[in-house]
């Protein structure tokens, strides 16, 4: 793997991958926290009542401070959760994995990237390999198979952040006593 993608820019007919799996190995840094810890796309709709950022707004008729949602696509104020949801629902924004951050898609598209330094490569099926890229992980694909490049290594892959996160959305890990963020 190493010495396949270390041959991208060769430009090698018979490599299997090319320019575009560079850029799956590229991670976007958060503009919060400075990870590239990942993003989650997750539709408006899906997203947490406690993912909206609120906003003090003064407003001029009854001269009170009144508190704001603001839609996490176009910015508008809100006078409740449900509005700012309804606003832009069927949008998409990005969240951080690492201090949830949120942010809107052209946000996202202008982020900063760095190749993610990979210790291990997987085979993994494309089922999975569809998981974990949900979960932010790194992905590649070539010639219908799927492989994860691990970013961490010596430790059990269940205690990977992306794969226990996946578990936990599968309620595999259910009932464990685990804290796993
Ligand atoms: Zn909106
Ligand atoms: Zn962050």
């Amino acid at each position: 793997m190493e010495y396949m993608l270390s041959r991208i820019s060769l430009g090698d007919s018979n490599n299997p991958f090319d320019e575009d799996t560079y850029i799956e190995l590229c991670r976007p840094y958060c503009p919060e926290c400075m990870s590239t810890y990942g993003f989650q796309e997750i539709r408006v709709g899906d997203l947490p009542e406690e993912d909206f950022v609120t906003d003090d707004h003064f407003d001029v008729d009854n001269l009170e401070v009144q508190t704001v949602f603001l839609c996490p696509v176009c910015g508008e104020c809100h006078k409740t959760v449900e509005e700012a949801r309804n606003c832009c629902i069927e949008e998409s924004v990005y969240k951080c994995l690492n201090c949830g951050k949120v942010i809107n898609e052209d946000e996202y598209n202008d982020l900063d990237t760095t190749p993610e330094e990979v210790y291990e490569w997987w085979a993994v099926s494309n089922w999975f390999g569809e998981k974990l890229k949900d979960q932010g992980c790194i992905v590649v694909e070539s010639w219908g198979k799927s492989y994860w490049g691990r970013t961490t290594t010596g430790q059990s892959i269940s205690l990977d952040g992306c794969v226990a996160r996946i578990a936990k959305n599968m309620e595999i890990l259910e009932g464990m006593d685990h804290e796993w963020d």
